[in-house]
């Protein structure tokens, strides 16, 4: 495995078809299941690494943010990734420079939790995938609307390319795999499982006939006041149409549930499709 970081020692292999895997580090299972789906799927892998300054907001964990190359380079190896590309700040935005807003689907949820957040990772992924020029570029669903503002920016912008979107990978427990679990303490962790097993059961209650709008609402209050009754500071717990993001009561469109909460100084997120 090849580590780069100027985007001038990129290749443009012509007849090789390019998988990149766009990634902050900290890998874990789940950045390393798409780097394999990449790596079976293309002739090149490209992972990128790079914590991108941009899609954090003040006061956010971008400091803090796990960073070891040494480890995630061997374990990106292990997986069979070609390239690891991990470009230095500097590299990625050497001046003040153009961003990207995809509207819609980029305004609710970790868009107005997060002001900018979305700004930041389309600018950042539509940098990457013009510097690595992938024909297909892998994305988690455990970032459900990270994954709709990509696709939407592709789709809008006719980007030359395919965005798979991959299953979320989760813990035993259910947790879903995040580089963030990290900053848990012990007792956090345990908490923890309780975001997926209340958007599970959720989905489960949801999913009967004939389900009303006050129901349904019922249901969502019921979840989200369990969270915050174990200790979770609920930034948000919705079913949503995946279309425009919106807050729905009922399933005739491509739904999801999808939740944001705090326990102590981490934010999860997750979600589960209906
Ligand atoms: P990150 O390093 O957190 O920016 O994530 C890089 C990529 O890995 C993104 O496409 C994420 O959605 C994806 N990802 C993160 N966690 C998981 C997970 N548990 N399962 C599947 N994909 C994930």
């Amino acid at each position: 495995m090849k580590i780069v970081t100027r985007i001038s020692e990129l290749s443009h292999d012509v007849g090789t078809s390019i998988g990149l895997v766009p990634t902050m580090g900290g890998f874990h299972k789940g950045h390393l299941q798409l780097m394999k789906t990449a790596k079976e799927e293309c002739d090149l892998v490209v992972a990128s690494l790079f914590v991108n300054p941009t899609q954090f907001g003040e006061g956010e964990d971008f400091e803090r943010y796990p960073r070891n190359l040494e480890r995630d380079a061997s374990l990106a190896e292990e997986v069979g990734v070609d390239v690891l590309f991990a470009p230095s700040p500097e590299e990625v935005y050497p001046r003040l420079g153009s961003v990207i807003h995809v509207p819609v689907v980029s305004k609710l949820w970790e868009g107005s939790h997060r002001p900018g957040h979305f700004e930041g990772v389309a600018t950042v992924v539509c940098k990457l995938l013009n510097m690595v020029g992938p024909d297909v570029a892998y994305f988690g669903l455990k970032d459900l609307q990270q994954c709709l503002v990509v696709k939407r920016m592709v789709e809008d912008l006719n980007m030359p390319l395919t965005i798979s979107l991959q299953p979320t990978v989760r813990e035993e427990d259910g947790l879903a795999m995040s580089s963030r679990n990290a900053y848990l303490t012990h007792e956090e962790r345990l908490l923890a499982p309780s975001v997926y097993r209340n958007l599970s059961e959720c989905k489960q209650k949801l999913q009967v006939p004939d389900l009303t709008h006050e129901q349904a609402e019922g249901i969502l209050h019921h979840a989200k006041t369990s969270l915050e009754d174990d200790g979770f500071r609920v930034d948000y717990f919705e079913l949503i149409e995946l279309e425009t993001t919106k807050a729905v009561r009922n399933l005739s469109m491509q739904c999801a549930l999808i939740a944001a909460a705090r326990l102590g100084k981490t934010r999860l997120i997750d979600n589960v499709l209906l």
